[in-house]
């Protein structure tokens, strides 16, 4: 052999792919060593068979019966997959070129075959193919569950929410009648009746709580959480909570101690909720502490400049795997009994809102929140703290329509001085709107000795009674059936008769959207159920005298003009 004929045997020999020479019937006359490794043939147990006993036919066109009517009838070069059995019976995939090698008289003499292993390349793809499969199916499964956890959470928060509702109703009148019978009839009905009355009415104002409670979280869950910020001082809203805990605290001898940072700056934020926020942490900390014990609060501004609330207490801790779930809404540990003792006894939770109410109105100003404990281990008082970050003036987006409570503000805000006493006989006229008798009816009990009431059930009825005897207020529920309360307030507002007159609505709701709706129509200001007999007096009295301003002013007026 030439010294190039050597050379490029050897190449033939051991280029990567297998090289197998067949006669024009399949005969193999030629494999390299390649093939050898492949197939785990020796070159000599190879001779002479045929290739067709080396191909297993998966499809017709990797078949040899294929391959060579191609390379001989179509004359052309074959590209095609192919199994090749080795000699221990399993079988490899390989990508296979065939050709034809041809004589000088141009006869097809020889056909060379070259094949490609991509048994593991083929196996990682079908792997890869199935795990695209599952995973695909895995993505199409938790997109199901997730619109259904979304249509849960939906149902779950519309549920709240109705049920918050509906429920405000019926405790207006328990409120409204306990409150009546305690203020008013003390000397009417028996003592033991009047006891049982006054549990009515604390049991009334926890249901109210819980309701309240309810509406947060829902109103925190859907985004709707609306703070009336001013600047206000953290230190004397977390001193008049522990004030109003004081009793609790007294009862089971746990001490609170406060250690605040001197010039503790003034604070952006909504007073009542971060009095909400401070009365939560410190009375679970009442509640979750063993008597004699020591709740402690810290106040200090951070190197950040921003505040930092601490509440640390010595009660019965809280495990690591539970301190960030505490402040979803309606999570209980729900093994507080377990730390009871003979001197302290656990009844368990409340109703889970609290810390989602917290959480919520923290991060509503742009703040955070956490818990920290060395555990909860039964027989030991480990303790927990809870930590508040709160920037001094948050760059959130405030409430948007912030004009409505500068508008509340100071109808609240109207002097005292211009208030017209009301006699027995100068009794103003106060209308009320509402198709619940049993509302109609407080209403009226709280208002009588004071006003002249006048009563309508239907909105077209109370349109009629405005015009044709011009109360000095109206009150009108939100949700008449027929005709709605806005519209009949638009319809006041547009009467030359009637646009001056004070308009207040009654609402279950306490929604943002509800009250803008309220105001958006003209309204004055709005009496929430359930009612507070005093409160209702006072804004009722407010807004008689806001009428008189008003007539005062445009007294005044006429005054000047006639003196120029
Ligand atoms: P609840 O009305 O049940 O107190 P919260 O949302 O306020 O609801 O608290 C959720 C749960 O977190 C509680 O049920 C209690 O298990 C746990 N927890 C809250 N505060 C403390 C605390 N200071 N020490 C120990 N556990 C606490």
């Amino acid at each position: 052999m030439e010294k190039d004929d050597l050379v490029l045997a050897r190449i033939l020999e051991h280029i990567p792919g297998s090289v197998i020479v067949t006669t024009t019937d399949g005969y193999i006359t030629y494999i390299n060593a390649s093939s050898e490794a492949r197939l785990g043939f020796e070159k000599d147990e190879l001779a002479h068979t045929s290739i067709e006993d080396l191909i297993f036919e998966v499809e017709k066109e990797g078949s040899w019966e294929f391959i060579r009517s191609v390379i001989l009838h179509d004359n052309k070069n074959y590209k095609g997959e192919t199994h090749l059995v080795r000699k221990d019976k399993s079988t490899i995939v390989c990508t296979t070129n065939g050709f034809c090698v041809r004589n000088d008289n141009n006869q097809p003499e020889e056909i060379v075959l070259v094949f490609y292993d991509i048994t593991e390349e083929k196996r990682i793809a079908e792997e890869l193919e199935k795990k695209n499969v599952e995973m695909a199916k895995i993505n199409s499964e938790l997109l199901r569950s997730n619109q259904e956890l979304k249509r849960v959470s939906e149902v779950k928060t519309k549920f709240l929410s109705i049920a918050s509702h509906e429920l405000k109703t019926p405790l207006t009148s328990i409120k409204g009648y306990s409150e009546i019978i305690i203020d008013n009839m003390r000397d009417k009905v028996d003592a033991s009746i009047y006891t049982m009355v006054q549990s009515i009415d604390r049991a009334a104002d926890r249901l109210h709580a819980v309701i309240n409670n309810m509406l947060d979280v829902t109103r925190i869950e859907q985004k709707r959480l609306r703070l009336k910020p001013e600047d206000m001082s953290l230190t004397e809203t977390a001193l008049e909570c522990i004030e109003e805990l004081s009793q609790f605290a007294t009862r089971r001898n746990i001490i609170f101690k406060y250690d605040f940072d001197r010039n503790i700056p003034s604070f952006y934020g909504d007073r009542m909720r971060m009095h909400q926020v401070f009365t939560n942490l410190f009375s679970n900390a009442i509640k979750y502490s063993p008597d004699n014990t020591t709740v402690e609060i810290f106040i200090t501004i951070d190197e950040e400049e921003r505040f930092h609330v601490i509440v640390a207490d010595q009660g019965i801790g809280i495990d690591r795997d539970e301190l960030e779930k505490i402040f979803d809404p309606f999570y209980e540990i729900g093994s507080t009994s377990l730390h009871s003792t003979d001197s302290t006894k656990f009844m368990g939770g409340g109703t889970g809102l609290g810390l989602s109410i917290v959480r919520g109105v923290i991060e509503r100003h742009g703040g955070v929140i956490w818990a920290e404990s060395e555990g909860a281990r039964k027989g030991e008082f480990l303790g927990s703290q809870f930590h508040i970050l709160l920037p001094v003036r948050s760059r959130i987006q405030w409430d948007d329509d912030e004009t409505q409570i500068i508008k509340l503000n100071r109808i609240m805000e109207t002097p005292a001085k211009v208030y017209k006493k009301m006699s027995d006989e100068v009794k103003e006229m106060v209308l009320i709107i509402d198709d619940d008798p049993e509302a109609i009816e407080i209403t009226r009990m709280i208002l009588q000795p004071y006003f002249t009431i006048v009563t309508a059930d239907s909105g077209e009825e109370g349109l009629r009674i405005a015009f044709a005897q011009k109360p000095s207020l109206i009150m009108i529920d939100l949700y008449l059936p027929g005709m709605d309360g806005c519209l009949i307030c638009r319809i006041l507002r547009s009467q030359e008769e009637t646009k001056d007159i004070p308009i207040s609505f009654f609402t279950a709701a306490t929604q943002n959207d509800e009250m803008e709706r309220c105001y958006a129509s003209g309204a004055d200001d709005f009496i929430v159920k359930p009612f507070n007999g005093k409160e209702m007096l006072e804004k009722v009295t407010r807004l008689i005298s806001i009428k008189y301003e008003k007539e005062r002013l445009w007294e005044e007026k006429k005054q000047k003009k006639k003196i120029l």
